[in-house]
């Protein structure tokens, strides 16, 4: 499943060159974006950079100042959210707290006209989907923050959207439940067959369940891609370290060697860096290594290309990893996490140890921007 991949492919929804003010703030920056069919998108950022203004434009909840946004290529300017084929689920679920479960789920259902013995099948078979039948019965007082989520999605996918909007769906949930959470409604997207669009700031959050990830900073789009070619290949410094942990040593290119760079960072120490996909940036900028692409032991391992030394400063064990911060002689903190199961007996260290982490050249990527 990669529509994106293919030029044919006609996206589902697309934003064109959309600007939206509020007064004189600037909350989306002209930006475009393509959603295919049957997609589990997910629009990541930090707080005020955006998203749910986005979001809402495509719900129909707010204008664009300008550029339009399609569905299916009509534009949709001036159509009302209740016309859209498109629903929303918002952050506090907008419950009312007087109806039973049942009411809330019908209640669009019934402002639609629905003839009622059809809005009693539509209810069964949400409330079967999200497994609250005992429920029916019950306001949403009586419920925990899980199964109140649950109401809140049976009731926006009652009108079966083709399109369902979901702003941060699981941020009232605790840790546990909110996993488990991200995997129920992955299979419901599955089973569907619907296009998700949800907002988060959440990064483990996006990584899990998205399909692809538009990462935004201050109302643009930074990179748009899987969350795999997000971690591994970040476009950009913003990117890299808004998504997991990451090393970044400030410097630039001192000489270009077939695909190999030789990088200076500001304190003189001198790494070799395969260019990878990217063999054309030069001058100055951040050289970028994932704390797990690094490897940190007593001696300088013989074969090393890129090493530096320095001292234990943090450990933490985490059963599968164990995380160390190593404290370079300039005070820089260099982050480690080395897989528990791969640790030899001569690597386990202690704080204050001297020690070296080294790296290869193909585990870090240049960015110049
Ligand atoms: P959060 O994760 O905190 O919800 P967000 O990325 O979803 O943030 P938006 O809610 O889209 O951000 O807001 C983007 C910016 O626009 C923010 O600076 C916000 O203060 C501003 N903003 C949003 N709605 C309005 C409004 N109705 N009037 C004025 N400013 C607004």
């Amino acid at each position: 499943f990669a529509p994106w991949t293919n030029p044919e492919a006609k996206p589902l929804i697309r934003f064109e060159n959309v600007t939206k003010h509020f007064g004189s703030h600037t909350a989306v920056d002209n930006l475009s974006l393509s959603i295919y069919e049957r997609e589990f998108f997910v629009l990541l950022g930090p707080s005020g950079c955006g998203k749910t203004t986005l979001l809402r434009m495509l719900g129909g909840f707010e204008q664009p100042t300008s550029g339009r946004v399609l569905l299916d290529g009509q534009d949709l300017s001036g159509v009302p959210p209740y016309r859209r084929p498109v629903n929303m689920m918002f952050q506090s679920y907008a419950l009312f707290p007087h109806m039973t479960v049942e009411k809330n789920i019908a209640f669009g259902l019934k402002q639609e006209g629905m003839p009622k013995d059809k809005i009693a099948e539509r209810v069964a078979s949400m409330l079967k989907l999200v497994k609250l039948e005992k429920y029916a019965a019950r306001k949403p007082h009586q419920l925990s923050g899980g199964q109140r989520q649950r109401v809140a999605l049976a009731r926006a996918l009652a009108k079966r959207p083709r399109v369902l909007l979901l702003d941060e769906p699981l941020g009232a949930l605790d840790k546990k439940l909110r996993e488990e959470t991200q995997f129920e409604l992955m299979d419901l997207q599955q089973e569907l067959g619907l296009t998700f669009v949800i907002v988060t700031h959440d990064q483990d959050e996006a990584m899990t369940m998205a399909d692809r990830i538009a990462v935004m900073d201050a109302g643009k789009v930074l990179q748009v891609a899987t969350p795999a070619e997000i971690y591994e290949a970040p476009n950009s410094r913003f990117v890299a370290e808004f998504i997991g942990s990451i090393n970044i040593f400030d410097g630039e290119i001192v000489e270009k060697k077939g695909g190999t760079a030789r990088f200076r960072d500001k304190s003189g120490s001198e790494f070799l860096v395969s260019l990878g996909a990217n063999p054309q940036v030069n001058g100055s900028g951040s050289l970028a290594v994932r704390p797990e692409k690094m490897t940190i032991t007593r001696q300088r391992p013989a074969d090393a290309v890129n090493a530096i030394e320095g001292e234990v400063w943090d450990i933490a064990y985490l059963g599968d990893l164990t995380l160390y911060n190593l404290k370079l002689d300039d005070g820089r903190i260099i982050k480690i996490s080395m897989m528990n199961s791969r640790r030899t007996v001569e690597d386990v260290l202690t704080w204050y140890d001297r020690a070296w982490v080294s790296f290869a050249p193909d585990a870090g990527v240049i960015l110049t921007r």
